[in-house]
């Protein structure tokens, strides 16, 4: 994916320069579903920042602490920075389904991290 819009992924706000945006990667443990392209506005960012917490734990969802493995996990992390909070399934499709880019929208009764195909 090439980075076109410069619109918020969650709000839709125009991100007019660099340091009024954070670019940010998510992918499930697998760098050929990575996805660098998302961009959120600051103060979206500074929201999501709070949800996941100032904790970045490898092997535990950052929001509900459940325990995670690699591949069945969410990874997302700033482009500038690599250390990754993993999400759970659940709190994936939160977060998935909180960005405008992610159509159709996610079910969580049905939806599976690749790895468990
Ligand atoms: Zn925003
Ligand atoms: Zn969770």
């Amino acid at each position: 994916m090439t980075i076109t819009d410069l619109h918020c992924d969650h709000c839709d706000r125009f991100v007019s320069a660099p340091d009024a945006g954070v670019r940010f990667v998510y992918h499930p443990g697998r760098a050929q579903f990575r996805d660098s392209s998302g961009l959120l506005c600051a103060p979206c960012w500074d929201e999501l920042e709070q949800w996941l917490g100032q904790d970045r734990p490898l092997r535990q969802c950052a929001v509900c602490r459940e325990q995670v493995t690699r591949e069945q996990s969410l990874h997302v992390h700033r482009v500038d920075d690599a250390q990754a909070w993993r999400l759970c399934g659940r709190h994936t499709v939160e977060f998935l389904n909180g960005l405008r880019t992610v159509e159709p929208k996610l079910d969580s009764a049905t939806f599976r991290f690749p790895a468990q195909e």
